[in-house]
């Protein structure tokens, strides 16, 4: 059994390569809902909703988040009547939002997901790291803003200083995460190249998930999101910075410290990772523009995990 904690795009793209090696019984994918929110009345999961859409083969290549072959009538009735558009919902990623909406009345939103992947061909299990509201706010040198405020509206332009997890105390870690870690059987646990501060933390920061990784046997091997000393998206190298991390294999080794058994990072980081102490290391090409790629990646980063057991 392989555990893959995941954020949203890098998450989904090595999520979909685990998919792709490994038999649905034999993975489980934890995902991040710090970045939930409520928008216009709708409850929006976006780091689900990237890996199931990821993982049923529906998901926007191009732009890297929500569903191909989108249209966007709804956005411009909504702007027509004067609504906020900066959170762009197209029309049929819409649906998702109103059916989870509807659905989490009287069902927890795990329940919602496991229907939603059945609906849409996913086959192995997709869940979110609680049921619980946690929602991440970002501190900044602007003061505290919400997620989606910092990220979506604001570029991520304010200078990082922390997150603060509200509702993390009374977050219970899902029970299929708390199960996964404490089963024998398990083989290894796959950090995906998420973003580590806004995608990993909120996972690693729910209650009791420390010390279940402390006692666990099955090896720790994160990918990193890293390539060159840059990320490919998103805000990831901007914090590593701006929290006086270097954008390199030792930064990832310092962020994640002793949870870290091995970190996969991109051939053109192998330098800077020569005399690293820590992790085992792996090099490879770890950028993933297509199926193959994700698969690739996924099997040399399950092999390197099997020699670390
Ligand atoms: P978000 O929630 O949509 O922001 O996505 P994640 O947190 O899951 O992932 C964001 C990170 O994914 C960024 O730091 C990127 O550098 C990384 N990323 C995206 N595509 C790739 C890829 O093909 N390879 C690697 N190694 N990292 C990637
Ligand atoms: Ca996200």
């Amino acid at each position: 059994m392989i555990l893959a904690l995941a954020g949203g795009v890098g998450g989904a793209r090595l999520a979909r390569g685990l998919a792709a090696a490994l038999a649905p019984e034999a993975l489980t994918i934890i995902v991040n809902t710090g970045d939930d929110f409520e928008h216009l009345g709708l409850h929006v999961s976006p780091d689900i909703d990237t890996v199931m859409y990821t993982l049923a083969g529906l998901n926007n290549r191009q732009q890297g988040w929500g569903l191909a072959g989108e249209s966007w009538a709804f956005m411009s009735a909504l702007r027509r009547l004067g609504g906020a558009t900066w959170f762009q919902l197209g029309d049929q990623d819409l649906a998702t939002h109103v059916e989870r909406t509807w659905r989490l009345k009287t069902q927890p939103l795990s329940a919602v997901t496991a229907e939603f992947c059945a609906r849409l061909n996913v086959r192995h299990r997709v869940v979110p790291m609680t049921d619980d509201p946690v929602r991440t706010l970002v501190d900044t040198d602007e003061g505290r803003l919400a997620f989606q405020d910092y990220f979506v509206r604001r570029q991520s332009a304010p200078r990082f200083r922390a997150i603060s997890l509200a509702g993390i105390e009374a977050a219970r870690p899902h029970s299929a995460l708390a199960a996964a870690l404490a089963d024998p059987a398990l083989a290894a646990i796959v950090i995906c190249p998420s973003n580590p501060v806004l995608s990993i933390r909120p996972i690693l920061a729910l209650p009791g998930i420390t010390e279940l990784l402390r006692r666990r046997r099955a090896p720790v091997v994160a990918v990193s999101p890293f390539i060159g000393g840059q990320a490919i998206k998103g805000p990831a190298a901007k914090i590593m910075h701006e929290l006086g991390l270097p954008v390199s294999p030792a930064g990832l080794a310092s962020f994640y410290g002793d949870l870290l058994d091995g970190l996969v990072i991109d051939r053109a980081d192998a330098a800077l990772a020569e005399g690293l102490a820590g992790p085992a290391i792996m090099a490879t090409n770890t950028l993933m523009r297509d199926d193959a790629d994700q698969e690739r990646l996924a099997r040399e980063t399950l092999h390197f995990a099997s020699r670390l057991h």
